[in-house]
């Protein structure tokens, strides 16, 4: 003797199966698809506040270069004045020994006149050894007092 009460309980047993079996991969899928793109979001994030250092070369910010007058500050040697070298490393090339250069105040590396002040325009630090710049260096009264 078969009540229909058994049937409908199986088959609603077996909706219920078949429902989680669609919608657990489902939810899950969903959930792996956002944690994968809030880590993606937070990835891009980190890497544009935080460069990873040593991959790139750091760039200083924006309006961090030398003013005209601060260039004008700087030390102007020629080639045969340059004590770490003569080879410019903006260029590339030699600076001769009548080339006129622009010499970095503290590190005293030396580069064409042209080639440094085009760097030093918008990077206030040495193109060699990444010395800062620092604004005292460019008034000798402030950093010889006597
Ligand atoms: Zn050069
Ligand atoms: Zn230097």
């Amino acid at each position: 003797m078969r009540t229909p009460r058994s049937a409908k309980t199986s088959s609603s047993r077996m909706l219920l199966s078949v429902f989680l079996a669609l919608f657990l991969p489902c939810a899950g899928m969903s959930a792996v698809f956002l944690i994968y793109t809030c880590l993606l979001w937070y990835a891009a994030n980190c890497s544009q506040s935080q460069p990873v250092p040593g991959s790139v070369p750091e760039k200083p910010a924006k309006g961090e270069g030398l003013s005209e007058s601060e260039l004008e500050k700087l030390p102007r040697v020629t080639g045969k004045d340059l004590v770490m070298g003569t080879d410019c490393a903006v260029c590339l090339d030699e600076i001769g020994g009548d080339d006129p250069a622009r010499l970095v105040p503290g590190c005293n590396h030396g580069f064409h006149l042209q080639c440094g002040d085009t760097w030093l325009s918008k990077h206030s630090v040495c193109p060699v050894c990444r010395a800062k710049l620092e604004p005292e260096l460019f008034d000798p009264s402030e950093a010889n007092p006597c």
